[in-house]
């Protein structure tokens, strides 16, 4: 065990309680390695995959690139052409992956076949009603999203200073603080609140082993905490994206009283992978958080866990006891 250990660490078996979160066309193998290597739980997003068959081998190929567990993230939200999630949970469960990351709709459906494979399960949710539902249906774990977070927030827009202590007070088991996250501070922070570790996605994006383009890893160093868009918040999927030329005629359009149909082609994931791949900021909608006017370099995903936990033993340790004054 690390410096900070915590249920989680310890029920999830990794050194630090620090998991990178699933993230579309960014999990993928060397990433995931790299953050487990480094002693957080890395995360393979399975619908980066265009096929099953193809997350059969990333998986595979995860477990050559570390010895550590890793796991496997599951999203099920609307999507423009439906992928077989029944084929993909198959897949992991074949496998023999043993940490899965559900989110976007109620766990329940996959639990059974989850749990007759010994697969443990972090449900990532936006709201204490559905944390208390995840933990009823037998999830290990959950991962709570604060508005601040890249992806889809939810329709509460409740940030996490108030969403993370009012979920911890009602959860028996172990919580993630997510969104906002990106450094020992927030950390310490989520710790206060009652959580049990953090999850963190735009901060992994800019890591050295991210698979991006480094003009995206630059803009986001570059950019502030104003620098995001939402989108979708008519339609009730409301998701934290980059502002850029995209987003922004997207808000407009449903503003103006569009429908799906009317955005879709600008919205559709096939562009938000080109601005990854080729660089090019407009091409697409990507997702990115409040949390990247805090980030202002691209480390090592071992520097970065090493500064995270360091950082925050030292505040624990030190700097909270010099700035009060308890007795
Ligand atoms: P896609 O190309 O099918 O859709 C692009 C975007 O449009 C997605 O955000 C999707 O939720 C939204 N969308 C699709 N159909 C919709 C509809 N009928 N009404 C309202 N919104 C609709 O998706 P993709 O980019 O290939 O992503 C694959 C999956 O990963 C999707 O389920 C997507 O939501 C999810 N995803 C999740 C996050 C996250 O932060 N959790 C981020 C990116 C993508």
């Amino acid at each position: 065990t690390g410096p900070l250990s915590t249920r989680f660490a310890e029920v999830f078996g990794v050194r630090h309680p620090i998991v990178q979160g699933g993230m579309q066309w960014v999990g993928r193998a060397e990433l995931a390695a790299a953050v487990s290597s480094a002693g957080g739980l890395g995360m393979i997003t399975a619908l980066t995959q265009p096929t099953p068959k193809d997350l059969a081998a990333e998986i595979e190929r995860c477990r050559k690139l570390t010895d550590q567990p890793f796991g496997v993230n599951l999203t099920i939200l609307p999507t423009i052409t439906p992928p077989p999630y029944d084929e993909y949970r198959r897949v992991i469960v074949d496998s023999g992956v043993t940490i899965v990351e559900t989110a976007g709709s109620n766990p329940e459906p996959h639990m059974a076949m989850f749990r007759e494979h010994g697969v443990r399960i972090i449900h990532k949710c936006t709201s204490v009603r559905h944390a208390l539902k995840a933990e009823r249906v037998g999830v290990d774990a959950v991962s709570i999203d604060g508005f601040e977070c890249a992806g889809h927030p939810g329709e509460d827009d409740i940030p996490g200073l108030v969403l993370i202590p009012a979920a911890t007070a009602r959860l028996s088991i172990p919580v993630l603080a997510s969104g906002g996250f990106a450094d020992g501070r927030g950390l310490v922070a989520a710790l206060a609140l009652g959580a049990d570790g953090i999850n963190m996605g735009t901060r992994f994006m800019c890591t050295a082993e991210s698979p991006i383009h480094d003009s995206v890893k630059k803009a986001i160093v570059a950019g502030d905490e104003r620098g995001t868009e939402l989108i979708f918040r008519q339609l009730r999927n409301t998701a934290r994206v980059a502002g850029n030329a995209v987003s922004r005629e997207v808000v407009e359009i449903l503003r103006g009283g569009g429908a799906f149909p009317d955005i879709a082609q600008l919205v559709a994931g096939s562009r938000g992978r080109k601005v990854f791949e080729d660089g090019d900021l407009d091409a697409g909608i990507w997702s990115v958080g409040m949390a990247q006017g805090l980030i202002d370099d691209v480390p090592t995903c071992a520097e970065l866990l090493d500064r995270i936990v360091t950082e925050a033993v030292d505040i624990i340790e030190n700097r909270l006891r010099t700035r009060t004054a308890v007795a």
